[in-house]
């Protein structure tokens, strides 16, 4: 059953909010592409741009970016090329294995970074003026649908409180330990700095 076949689409709820979602991805695409263009770049050079100016230096590694992405280590490796040779990102070599760097931006790089960033500003226009409520139950539904895909390995990192070694739950509440507060479903975050790996060995 194709959530494309139109008969079976429009008879289905969730057909339709697939097929919504679908459209939507579209839509974040495009908004990229109209960046891309006007800066000469590729998509996923200006999401390499973006993503490492907002995160810490060790999560700035061809392997976790790749893994970021869901793409392969050499289209990172080319895109990190080509960013270099424009001057918008320098790499900083590890001093005990040559081999391997993490990515800063240069000034040239944020400045990319600052002309690019609003490029899902017309979602955030809408989504700004929908009701509180009706905001809590999205975001409720997105992060239970990011969650859930991670968990089927579909999408790879994922930073959300969920994966956290400092998240409990009792009963149907939630907490984060670190924080030391009881997280609302408004608080569930799917990229948070302070994300600690539960799977990892500490
Ligand atoms: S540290 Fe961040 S990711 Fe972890 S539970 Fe707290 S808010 Fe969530």
């Amino acid at each position: 059953m194709s959530i494309f076949n139109l008969n079976t689409q429009n008879e289905n709820l969730d057909n339709k909010i697939v097929a919504g979602l679908e459209r939507l991805s579209h839509v974040f695409k495009a908004l990229l592409w109209e960046k891309a263009k006007e800066h000469s770049l590729s998509p996923i050079q200006i999401q390499l741009l973006i993503f490492i100016l907002n995160h810490t230096q060790e999560k700035s590694t061809v392997s976790y970016l790749a893994k970021e992405f869901n793409v392969t280590k050499p289209t990172i490796s080319d895109a990190v090329r080509i960013l270099e040779a424009k001057k918008m990102i320098e790499k900083s070599t590890d001093l005990n294995d040559t081999r391997s760097y993490t990515i800063l931006l240069t000034e040239i790089g944020k400045k990319i970074v600052a002309e690019t960033e609003d490029f899902p500003n017309p979602v955030t226009k809408i989504i700004s003026q929908a009701s509180d409520d009706d905001k809590e139950i999205i975001w409720k539904n997105i992060s239970d649908l990011i969650i859930g895909l991670n968990r089927l390995n579909i999408i790879d990192v994922q930073r959300t409180c969920y994966n956290c070694k400092y998240y409990s739950q009792v009963g149907s509440e939630h907490f984060c330990d670190l924080l030391v507060m009881k997280l609302e479903d408004r608080d569930i975050r799917i990229d948070c700095p302070e994300f600690h790996d539960k799977s990892m060995a500490y």
